[in-house]
């Protein structure tokens, strides 16, 4: 076909004109053309025109239609010199040598040449033929190919790959790392060596998958090392298709994630001793109760550990100065201990006790200071058996060892240093729970000591202050009205009768601490009880205008009349008491909601509002204001008990230098 369309040009500068090639030739898509003998150009294609960017002129272009090429190391390659040339020289045939042409504008394209000679029937060559085949798609693809392997191969992440009968196919230098086989000792073999015996199911499963055309993501499980280590590692598969889009292989990406795993296990065991530490040490703070404290603290710390039994004991040996005192237990019955013996005063619990340091063993059998004491030698038979053993003093703010917490496990290497360090921790928490339980029971018994004292003085006063008022109230009565003595008898009396109001509030906060403040309800008109203790009010008073106000005209209540008319003189003579530059005090009572409600308000020296709740508590005087005024500061406690016990509610409303409003509201029938 291209024979035929060859210019013959006899050897000689061809003197005809370009005859166009045959269609055939013209479309072919591979770059042909031809040479007379001497090497001018006969004939070439389009697909030449477009390989060399230009078309060459018939007759005088020689050799090539591009003016410049190149070897494929780049070095130029003179005309006379080029394949065609040779071939036209030589009279040999090339089959396929690569060079590089240039075009016109400079761009380069690889080209594999096959210049052919052509003889004629007697077999004198006439010219040849060149075919030129453009290397350019081969060589970016042979590139892109070279470049993905070495990107591959160079990756920090091992990648795989294997065939659907999971045969490892390729095997780059990080998984060689990963892994500790070479690539040439594992290329060829199964990719379940690199299986954990327990997931071995798992190649099935990945490989349902791949075969479906699917990929598998970051799936995280466990691989085998070379040398039989499990690891970690995350794994992406993704199905490898042949040309015709068929999956046949797989390639995996491997992550180790060791150090990940590490590290979350790690954050996940930080996060959890937080959890552990905020709970026990909120609960242990909060707790006044030494036995819950310590309970709690043994089974918290029991459990965390994961020990067989954990156990607190008091630093105090018993009464033959042997045993320490066993007190909380946890993980195991009580009996398994009482049964036999308590930590002595051995060497293995010297250092707990002595507040030395913590002792912490894998196996406290095996400790020089283990089994050296009689009777035993050792945990006693019979006894929980103790391998792994863990010991952490519980240390007072005074330095003072109150006990120690222990435990143990039958097996060895149970504690951790984390456990121990998670122990001492709570065990410092506990130190300070404890000294504040502590401190608590001292007051607690100081405190009922001193009710004691209060309800056993005010008692024993009672008695001859009565006696005392009866002398004098009988001296009183037998002075004639104008005898000099009788206006000092009757300040006398007055003084004792007040005197004795005193003793009487003193013995009711002992009766009330003592929950012996009993109430005798009766029905009575309050509104003429409040106007009884204003009349009476007022006329012990000339500083102060009691001012009443009041919509009823009777407001029956069943309640305690003497307990409330005792509330009603304390509110109405602090009014008056704490309003010293003011002259009114108004009181006013109403009905709202099925209630009894009665104010007394002052135009005084008010509360700071920091202070509105104390002034209800058991001896509590608010400092600077009220320094300069007598008082014990027990009237509003017992005030408000009284109230209380109605099942009403006293309360106060005050601003500082406006005075205050002291409000009590009761239901109408004391509910029985
Ligand atoms: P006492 O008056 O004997 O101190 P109370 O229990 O009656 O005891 O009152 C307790 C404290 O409340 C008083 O010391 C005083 O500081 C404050 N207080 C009570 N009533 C008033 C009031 N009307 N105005 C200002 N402060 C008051």
């Amino acid at each position: 076909m291209l024979k035929g369309n060859i210019t013959k040009s006899g050897g000689s500068r061809p003197e005809g004109h370009y005859q166009p090639p045959g269609e055939i030739f013209d479309n072919l898509p591979v770059a042909i053309y031809t040479c007379d003998h001497v090497g001018y150009i006969t004939s070439y294609n389009q697909a030449a025109v477009k390989l060399w960017g230009r078309a060459p002129q018939i007759g005088r272009d020689l050799w090539c239609g591009s003016w410049k090429i190149f070897s494929i190391d780049g070095t130029p390659i003179s005309l006379d010199d080029c394949p065609m040339a040779r071939t036209l020289k030589t009279g040999i045939a090339i089959a396929g040598e690569e060079i590089i042409v240039q075009r016109p504008d400079g761009q380069q394209v690889p080209v594999r040449v096959f210049p052919t000679p052509v003889f004629d029937g007697k077999g004198i060559m006439t010219g040849a033929s060149n075919t030129l085949i453009d290397l350019t798609e081969q060589k970016s693809s042979d590139g892109e190919k070279t470049r993905w392997a070495s990107i591959i191969e160079s990756s920090e992440v091992a990648i795989v790959s294997k065939t659907l009968d999971g045969i490892i196919t390729s095997w780059n230098k990080a998984a060689e790392h990963l892994f500790g086989y070479m690539a040439e000792e594992i290329i060829g073999k199964p990719v379940l060596l690199l299986f954990p015996e327990d997931r071995l199911e798992e190649e099935v499963e990945i490989l349902g998958k791949i075969c479906n055309g699917e990929k598998v993501e970051h799936y995280e499980t466990y691989r085998l090392t070379k040398t039989g280590v499990e690891i970690p590692v995350s794994l992406t598969i993704s199905p490898i298709h042949d040309a015709r889009g068929r999956v046949i292989g797989a390639s995996k990406i491997v992550l180790d994630i060791s150090k990940q795993k590490t590290y979350e296990e790690k954050l996940q065991r930080y996060t959890e001793n937080l959890e552990i530490r905020n709970t026990i040490g909120k609960v242990i703070s909060e707790s006044l109760d030494i036995e819950a404290i310590l309970q709690q603290v043994t089974d918290v710390t029991t459990q965390v550990t994961g020990a067989a039994f954990g156990a607190f004991f008091y630093n105090k040996l018993d009464e033959h100065g042997e045993s320490y005192m066993l007190f909380t237990l946890s993980g195991a019955p009580r009996e398994a201990f009482e049964q036999f013996g308590m930590p002595r005063n051995t060497a293995v619990f010297h250092p707990t006790f002595s507040g030395d340091e913590i002792v912490r063993m894998d196996d406290i059998t095996k400790d020089p200071r283990y089994g050296k004491n009689h009777p035993h030698y050792g945990v006693p038979k019979g006894h929980l058996p103790v391998v792994s053993y863990l010991a952490v003093p519980v240390i007072s703010k005074s330095g003072a060892v109150i006990g120690g917490l222990f435990y143990g496990h039958p097996e060895p290497a149970k504690f951790t240093l984390e456990h121990e360090n998670l122990v001492a921790a709570v065990a410092i928490q506990a130190g300070i729970a404890l000294d504040n339980a502590k401190l608590y029971e001292e007051v607690q018994k100081l405190n009922s000591k001193k009710d004691e004292f209060i309800g056993l003085a005010s008692h024993e006063l009672k008695t001859p202050v009565t006696s005392l008022t009866g002398y004098l109230q009988i001296i009183s009565r037998r002075l004639s009205e104008g005898d000099v003595n009788k206006p000092f008898i009757d300040r006398a009396i007055h003084q004792v009768r007040k005197l004795s109001g005193l003793i009487s509030d003193l013995l009711d906060v002992s009766k009330i601490e003592t929950g012996q403040l009993p109430l005798s309800p009766t029905a009575f008109d309050l509104k003429f009880l409040v106007q009884e203790v204003i009349e009476l009010q007022q006329y012990g008073t000339k500083s102060h205008r009691i001012v009443f106000q009041s919509d009823l005209d009777v407001l029956m209540v069943t309640a305690d009349r003497q307990r409330l008319e005792q509330v009603i003189i304390n509110l109405l003579s602090n009014a008056i008491k704490y309003s010293p530059v003011a002259d009114q005090v108004n009181v006013s009572l109403s009905k709202i909601q099925g209630k009894a409600v009665l104010s007394v308000q002052d135009f005084g020296m008010g509360i700071a509002a920091e202070q509105l709740e104390h002034v209800f508590s058991r001896f509590y005087r608010v400092e600077d204001m009220a320094a300069h005024i007598s008082g014990l500061g027990i009237g509003l406690f017992i005030s408000r008990e009284i109230i209380n016990r109605h099942q009403g509610r006293l309360w106060v409303e005050s601003q500082q230098e406006k005075g205050s409003v002291f409000h009590f509201e009761i239901p109408l029938g004391l509910p029985v």
